[in-house]
Order: C-alpha cells, then structure tokens, then sequence
C-alpha cells in the first residue's frame, strides 16, 4: 500500500511516501507560522506535487487534536488553527483518505513500532523541540484519554511561581524547557545552549521533573526523548539520566530507561504511516 505521511511542526513542515512500511521519498520546509493554515497547505502542495498513486495519508499535528473528531483543537504557537478542518482539505487535495492525530501521539506510534521503542508493551514518548509534547503506549496502543488529551507533558507543572506559558498556567514543563522559550529567554538558539555543560545542568532538573511526572504516573517500560533537543545527544542525554535517577530517589524500584528517538526527525512520519495503515 502507498502511504504518504504529513508531519506539521512548529518549524518545519515534512512530507513522506512510504511502501510496504519502508520510506520512499521524503520532503521538507519551513512553517510559515504568519500564514496560517492556508500557508502550510500550500507548503504540503509544493512538497508532493511530483508524487502521486497513495492509497491512504496519515497527519501528524503539531498541537491538540480531537482524535475522535479527527479535528484540530488549536494550535498553541500559531493562529489561525482552532477547528480547522485539515484532515478534510488535505484529504480533498490529495484525493486520498486521510487520519490525523497530535504529533507526539503520531511520534509514540513511530517510536513504538520502528525505533527505540520497538517491543516494548508501555513506552512513554516525549517530544522536546520548538514545544513539548508526550504521547503514551500501552495496552496494545496509543492511549488518548476521555477527550485525547492524555499525554499533554508539556503543560505539567515544574514550578508553580514560575514564568506564564501560552497555555495560560506558569511554569509549565514547555514554558521551561522548549526551544521556543530556551531562544526567546536566553536569546540563544537551544543548540547553541546545550554546548555549554554549564546550563545543560540546571536545564536537566527541569526536564527530569516533568519527566519523572510521568515515570511516576505510568512506569513505561522505555522513555523515548525525540525532537529537535534531543539531537543533542550525550551531552544532554548522560546529565539528564542521572538527574532523573537523583529525582525518583532509592524510594523507587520504578526503571528508568531513558533514550533518544531512533528514528531522529523521522518519529512522526513513521508514526502518520502506521496510522493511516491500521485505520
Ligand atoms: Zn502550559
């Protein structure tokens, strides 16, 4: 079967066609986040205007969807989003059927099946870019709650006095530790910031302790960290296992198995492939 993938990021946009669950083709481009919704149409026009013949397309939204609805809730970076009917433009664009979910539920069914994740019966995956985002593997499945909001880490509160995220709470785990707010507050990009040891340990201590939120709520059997930020590899990955290690304290006989995505910038295409071939 021909599936294309859609992954819409708060940065970039990418598009994938994948056979017999392996990737064919793949593009990429910036988000127009001024543009709105009819900007990122335009961009997937562009990117898959020399593909054709899909028999299925999966989306993966970089903000709230209602999975049942198959809507988008809203974006929490960008205008212009709320109740946008994108499953059905792309659907009507591309002539093809069309599944959409959240991007980090897309990328825990990535992870899950193709990556750092593989055979594992629980998996909780995170995504640490331009937001946060979280989604939860169990029982055979992504698990997305009475109103698919299940997994939202990124808006689980580190601390209480800290500074206002956009979702209207302070001190958030994305308001803390994203790389909108790590660039906009240290006016630095986040990869830039995590070569220098000195703010990649104070950085870990609020990373772990939206992380240890959900070790302590779910015991996955695998933590999977994917995401621009977690292209940073040891330098953030072997500070931020031993902070989370201090933080669930010899109390705990919880694991903490802590990795990077395997699948790199790729979780969410793989992840809107799975989804459109099982649905
Ligand atoms: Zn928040």
């Amino acid at each position: 079967m021909k599936i294309l993938a859609i992954d819409i990021g708060g940065t970039k946009c990418s598009a994938a066609w994948f056979e017999g669950g392996a990737m064919r083709e793949r593009a990429t481009c910036p988000t127009d986040r001024e543009g709105g919704p009819e900007a990122v149409l335009r961009a997937i026009a562009g990117m898959t205007r020399a593909w054709s013949g899909f028999e299925r397309i999966g989306i993966g939204f970089g903000g709230p969807v209602n999975f049942l609805a198959q809507t988008v809730e809203l974006s929490t970076h960008a205008a212009g989003w709320e109740r946008f009917p994108l499953r059905e433009r792309i659907a009507g664009m591309l002539g093809a059927p069309a599944v959409i979910d959240n991007d980090a539920n897309a990328g825990a069914l990535g992870e899950w099946k193709h990556g750092a994740g593989r055979g594992c019966a629980s998996l909780l995956y995170l995504t640490v870019s331009t937001g946060i985002g979280g989604g939860i593997v169990c029982g055979g499945g992504v698990h997305r709650g009475a109103d698919s909001w299940a997994g939202e880490i990124g808006h689980v509160t580190i601390r209480p006095d800290g500074p206002e995220c956009l979702c209207g709470a302070r001190g958030c785990l994305e308001r803390l530790c994203c790389g909108l707010w790590l660039e906009r507050d240290h006016g630095r990009p986040a990869k830039e910031l995590l070569r220098d040891a000195g703010f990649v340990r104070g950085y870990v201590v609020d990373l772990a302790q939206g992380i240890k939120a959900g070790l302590r709520l779910i015991n996955p059997e695998r933590v999977v960290m994917g995401g621009g930020i977690a292209l940073a590899g040891d330098r953030l990955f072997v500070p931020l296992r031993e902070e989370l290690e201090r933080q669930m304290t010899r109390w705990s006989r919880a694991r903490v198995d802590l990795r990077p995505a395997e699948l790199g910038q790729d979780s969410v295409l793989f992840g809107a492939m799975e989804l459109a071939a099982i649905s």
